[in-house]
């Protein structure tokens, strides 16, 4: 087996041990079905996303790569992507304690790129506004 294929075989483990423990094949964040991708054949699943495994705490900000801190995501398009550009404006002041809610919106795809808007809000009021660019890495 290439290495690879042992990486792919170490992931779809993992991938299995997350849907086990939180219930099912559903991103944590949205609750979309995502297709087990050691189900074979896949065609039964074809309306599904594929999953994507998730850190809760980004490594980037110190979080574990452990299982604890692993969650199965689902991945919109199935094509890994990167941040290209992100440009946020801050409109008010938010306090420690404060609920802050993120709606993004997809404002439009083409080739590998896309655009993307989020309005953040602290109740009704818009606190700030986000855009960022994603480029698809893998086709
Ligand atoms: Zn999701």
């Amino acid at each position: 087996m290439s290495s690879f294929g042992y990486y792919r075989l170490q992931k779809e483990q993992m991938m299995s041990r997350l849907a086990a423990r939180d219930g099912g094949w559903r991103c944590r964040y949205c609750g979309v079905s995502l297709k087990d991708p050691t189900n074979r054949p896949r065609q039964h699943q074809k309306n599904w996303k594929l999953p994507t495994i998730d850190h809760v705490i980004p490594l980037s900000k110190g979080g574990a790569d452990t299982e604890e801190n692993m969650v199965l995501a689902c991945n919109g398009y199935e094509d890994s992507a990167v941040a290209a550009r992100a440009d946020i404006r801050f409109l008010r002041p938010t306090r420690l304690g404060d609920t802050l809610t993120a709606i993004a919106t997809e404002k439009a795809r083409g080739g590998r790129s896309g655009i993307y808007d989020v309005t953040v809000r602290n109740g009704d009021a818009v606190v700030a506004e986000f855009r960022g660019d994603s480029r698809t890495i893998t086709r």
